[in-house]
């Protein structure tokens, strides 16, 4: 091996974004679908503005992060120097963060219950920002993950709408690690369309292909672009 050989193996290998984008490229053609339906986001979460720079140097500007205090110390001296990058907001949130959030982030996919609605309002009305929303689905009704119960989502996406004033764009879905993604992003799916929702964020690393596939509009795609956290 050469030694740019053994270099292009480190984290931020420009050739690993590549091999992403050929996957979904290909996943698209498989499912019939136009490449620029698809949103792919790049997920940094734990990586430092060095490895992040060679990844927007390659082309790409929609990143995702799931800490607000992360996001606040590494991207407004990125997004400074890059000024069209888009930053998704993939992690929880907490009411106490809602107005760094919306400053910070064009994207939020993890609106599941009431405070969190009441605080973005709010922040929305303040700010006079708009980011795009997504309710996440805890499909898999797992106990120790976010999100609201398929059987409440109905009910939740009309609350969003019509008590706190909210525009939901679509639905975000973690499958649970042990099972098969499928059935989890057919049932995201299902919920969004009879919503009127069209937008869906899902797949990640192990499973973007599958998601495209189910419909995806978003894949949220971090070790397989930037290494092992
Ligand atoms: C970390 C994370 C991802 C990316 O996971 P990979 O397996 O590294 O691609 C996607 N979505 C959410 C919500 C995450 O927290």
């Amino acid at each position: 091996m050469t030694p740019e050989n053994t270099s292009a193996v480190t984290s931020h290998s420009p050739n690993a974004l590549l091999s992403v984008e050929q996957e979904i490229a290909r996943a698209c053609a498989e499912a019939g679908r136009e490449r620029s339906s698809v949103t792919l986001i790049a997920v940094s979460k734990t990586f430092a503005a060095d490895a992040i720079t060679p990844v927007i140097e390659s082309g790409q500007r929609v990143f995702g992060e799931n800490r607000v205090q992360e996001a606040r110390a590494k991207w407004p001296a990125l997004m400074t120097a890059y000024s069209d990058i888009v930053l998704h907001l993939i992690g929880p949130l907490q009411s106490n963060k809602a107005k760094e959030a919306v400053a910070l982030f064009h994207a939020i996919h993890s609106v599941d219950r009431p405070s969190i609605c009441q605080a973005l309002a709010k922040e929305i009305e303040a700010q006079k920002k708009h980011p795009e929303l997504f309710v996440q689905i805890n499909t898999g009704e797992e106990a120790q993950k976010a999100g609201v119960a398929p059987s409440d989502a109905d009910a939740f996406i009309r609350s969003c709408r019509e008590a706190y004033g909210l525009s939901i764009s679509g639905l975000m879905c973690i499958p649970p690690v042990d099972e098969a993604p499928g059935p989890h992003f057919a049932l995201t799916a299902k919920i969004a369309a009879r919503n009127g929702l069209a937008r869906l964020s899902m797949g990640m690393s192990a499973d973007f292909a599958t998601a495209i596939k189910f419909g995806a509009t978003h894949v949220r795609v971090g070790s397989a672009i930037f290494g092992h956290r």
